[in-house]
């Protein structure tokens, strides 16, 4: 799960480490308010989940109240477009409007997971600002990477050095950076800028921050920091129904049990040419309901065009997969062709009941030719 700027910063400051004063605003009367109280000039910032706000206005200095008026009836409602947002950009419903601060220097560092160290690692530069991820491209010598196989104390004398900082000003900073890491239970940190002021304090201009879902459960706090807005609804829609569902940018989409069996599946339709418009493991103990539901996703959303459903039937029971198919048909017409690969427990009843209905699926006797299948269907919708 990902959080604003605002909320991450707020986890810093209970931490321990220094973020610029600043207030939220949902609306342009607030921002004023929030500017006249900090004083000017201010930053607005607007807040989306992603990053590349500032090469795209959504990072706005204002020296004065009428800035910070345009600048906020700018951005309230307006969409932002940025190099991570894809091109249908994201719309701004909440602003952070920030005290400016004084840059005397723009670094970069981050705690991350690093899976092939089996650690968390810190990554650092003296580059920081809007145009890391070219420094990081065309410089990787100006890139610090370190895996934190026994915390951060081994490497902090290094890193001082390599950012050119005192090891009494890192160390606490770090420490507290990579607490906050494993008491959230974090998959990331990333703090750029983290700025050198004009007095040489430490201050975090910019923060992200984001949380391993499968340690939400143990703590609600953050899982009150949820913000459904920035959330793809129809993920949010499997949510409501246990599915696992991820939706992505292919156009086949795919209804499978099992993780593992859904990642062979998006795998075999990349090899045979395509992409998958989704992940979607039913899992085992799905209902019929559940079933209905994953189904009405695939049918109503607008990129799939065909669709791949491969059940393995275990305890999932193909009957429970084709009756779901039954019951969203009801309110979503097959728009695009079906293929079916059902196999295992109830599979004859499965059938049965999707040839009885008269419902045009396309058969498959095993994944290899369901796949193939699929991705001719979604061809017969290509302009010739
Ligand atoms: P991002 O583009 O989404 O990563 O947004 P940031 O919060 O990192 O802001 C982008 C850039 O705006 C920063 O790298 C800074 O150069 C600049 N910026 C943001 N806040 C301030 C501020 O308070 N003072 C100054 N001088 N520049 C700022
Ligand atoms: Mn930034």
């Amino acid at each position: 799960m990902n959080i604003h700027e605002y909320q991450a910063k707020s986890l810093l400051k209970q931490a321990g480490i220094a973020v610029p004063a600043g207030c939220v605003a949902r609306d342009v009367d607030a921002a004023m308010k929030a500017a006249e109280e900090l004083g000017l000039p201010v930053v607005v910032k607007a807040q989306i989940h992603a990053g590349g706000r500032g090469k795209a206005g959504g990072v706005r200095m204002c020296r004065a109240l009428e800035e910070v008026n345009r600048a906020a009836s700018g951005l309230l409602g307006h969409v932002l477009v940025t190099a991570q947002t894809g091109s249908e950009g994201k719309t701004v419903h909440t602003l952070y409007i920030e005290r400016a601060q004084p840059i005397a220097r723009e670094l970069y560092l981050s705690l991350l997971i690093d899976r092939d160290a089996e650690a968390v690692a810190l990554v650092a530069s003296t580059d920081g600002g809007t145009d890391i991820e070219e420094v990081a491209a065309s410089h990787p010598e100006r890139i610090f990477a370190r895996p934190l196989q026994h915390g951060p104390s081994d490497v902090l004398p290094d890193l001082a050095d390599f950012l050119s900082l005192p090891v009494g000003q890192v160390e606490p900073l770090v420490g507290s950076l990579y607490r906050l890491f494993v008491d959230k239970d974090c998959s990331l940190i990333e703090l750029n800028p983290l700025i050198v002021n004009d007095q040489g304090g430490l201050v975090a201009l910019d923060a992200k921050i984001a949380f391993d879902d499968n340690a939400l459960f143990r703590h609600p706090e953050l899982e009150a920091m949820r913000d459904p807005l920035e959330e793809d609804p129809r993920e949010r829609e499997a949510r409501k129904f246990g599915l696992n569902y991820i939706a992505l940018d292919g156009r086949i989409g795919c209804m499978v049990n099992g993780a593992g069996l859904a990642m062979a599946t998006m795998d075999i339709i990349q090899l045979k040419g395509d992409r998958p418009a989704n992940f979607l493991d039913v899992g085992g103990g799905v209902t019929e309901e559940a079933v209905a539901e994953a189904f009405r996703l695939l049918l109503g959303d607008v990129h799939v065009r065909s669709i791949l459903v491969n059940i393995f039937g275990g305890i999932v029971r193909c009957d429970i997969i084709a009756r779901g198919l039954l019951e969203a048909v009801k309110t979503h017409p097959m728009r695009v062709p079906v293929v079916m690969r059902l196999v295992g427990t109830n599979e004859q009843e499965g059938r049965r009941l999707v040839k009885q209905a008269g419902l045009d699926v396309r058969w498959a006797g095993n994944l290899d030719e369901a796949a193939e299948m699929a991705v001719a269907a979604a061809r017969e919708g290509d302009p010739s």
